[in-house]
């Protein structure tokens, strides 16, 4: 056993996290389903959603045969909704071959939201595959214990990383190697102020010797965000909204969401530009508020406008439905439309 890995082992045995719901299984559905939400996601607010998660798909069968619209409700609020279409993706291509899972990282790897190290977490934690891991927690933990700064190019901090993880991987006991790795990087070796009294790495660690462990692994260095516009409409019918549904492709592909044009809009362009309003003869638009969210790859600076529809049965156009403000948070909705309608009234 390696020196490195064998303190982790002995580390997690002793003080790691035990009893989470995913690893009372050895089932590769159960462990990719819980890998994949925690992504982007801690632990503490990803449990609860795995759990619901596996009471409604308790099988890959039965996550190849949902609706898509089931499978984002139940994601919703968990964000990063490509996740949730990779899943699906990936559900059906499994149950198309019977529903057995490839028994190795190398064939994991590459199916639809699987990465490299996601593959290797799910490869250990089912089979004991020995597999290089380096999730956000991991890389944290090896950068500062072997002392490996962010520099100019993010590509070669992550090569050398990966050259780390390949060579301090486990060869025995590697399911505890891999949880240990990411308990100690989300337990101890925190990202603001890591806790190194408590650490089983401490004394040899190389941020530690360098008196000021927090600045590893340095910022990542990032061009400006851009910024697009986009206004919004609120069209309420008798305390409900009016949804529509979003096409397959680009932001929240696939969600309800309300309707929505590129853009800043002055108040008369608001009634030019939302056939809604006129298709369902309802009053003149007025501001409601701002709003901005943030994506990956650029800021939205939301405007919402909000009308009432008319009484009448005129539907607005599009693919859509009324739901009732109480219950717009329950719908596969993204986050901040779920924001806006538990906003207290009068909205
Ligand atoms: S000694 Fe400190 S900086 Fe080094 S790995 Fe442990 S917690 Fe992190």
């Amino acid at each position: 056993m390696g020196e490195f890995s064998g303190k982790v082992i002995r580390w997690q045995k002793q003080s790691g996290r035990h009893g989470l719901p995913w690893q009372q299984t050895r089932d590769p559905y159960r462990r990719w389903i819980a890998e994949i939400m925690l992504q982007q996601t801690q632990v503490s607010a990803a449990i609860p959603y795995y759990e619901r998660f596996m009471k409604r798909f308790p099988s890959v069968q039965s996550l190849a045969a949902a609706p898509e619209d089931d499978v984002m409700r139940l994601w919703a609020g968990l964000g990063y909704y490509a996740r949730a279409r990779n899943l699906i993706a990936c559900a059906r291509l499994i149950a198309a071959r019977g529903g057995e899972f490839p028994k190795s990282a190398s064939e994991l790897s590459g199916l639809p939201g699987i990465g490299r190290s996601t593959a290797a977490a799910i490869a250990a934690g089912c089979w004991e595959e020995p597999a290089a891991i380096l999730d956000g927690n991991a890389k944290r933990v090896f950068s500062r214990f072997f002392g490996v700064k962010r520099g100019e190019s993010e590509s070669a901090f992550t090569k050398r990383l990966w050259e780390i993880a390949e060579r301090e991987k486990a060869l025995n006991s590697c399911s505890v190697y891999a949880q240990g790795l990411m308990d100690l990087g989300a337990t101890v070796c925190v990202r603001s102020k890591p806790r190194c009294g408590e650490c089983p790495l401490s004394g040899e660690c190389k941020a530690e010797a360098s008196g000021a462990p927090g600045e590893y692994p340095g910022k990542k260095i990032r061009p400006p965000k851009p910024v697009r516009d986009a206004a919004f409409l609120i069209l309420e019918r008798e305390g409900s909204w009016w949804l529509v549904k979003r096409p397959g492709k680009g932001i929240w592909a696939g969600l309800f969401c309300l309707p929505s044009v590129r853009g800043k809009l002055s108040e008369s362009d608001a009634e030019a530009r939302f056939p809604e309003l006129r298709e369902t003869g309802a009053g003149h638009p007025v501001l409601f508020g701002r709003m901005e969210h943030e994506f990956t790859h650029f800021t939205l600076r939301m405007t919402i406008w909000k009308a009432v529809a008319g009484p009448g049965p005129d539907q607005p156009p599009g693919t859509g439905k009324w739901v009732p403000v109480g219950d717009v948070g329950e719908e596969a909705v993204p986050s901040p439309v779920s924001r806006l309608a538990s906003l207290p009234v009068p909205r």
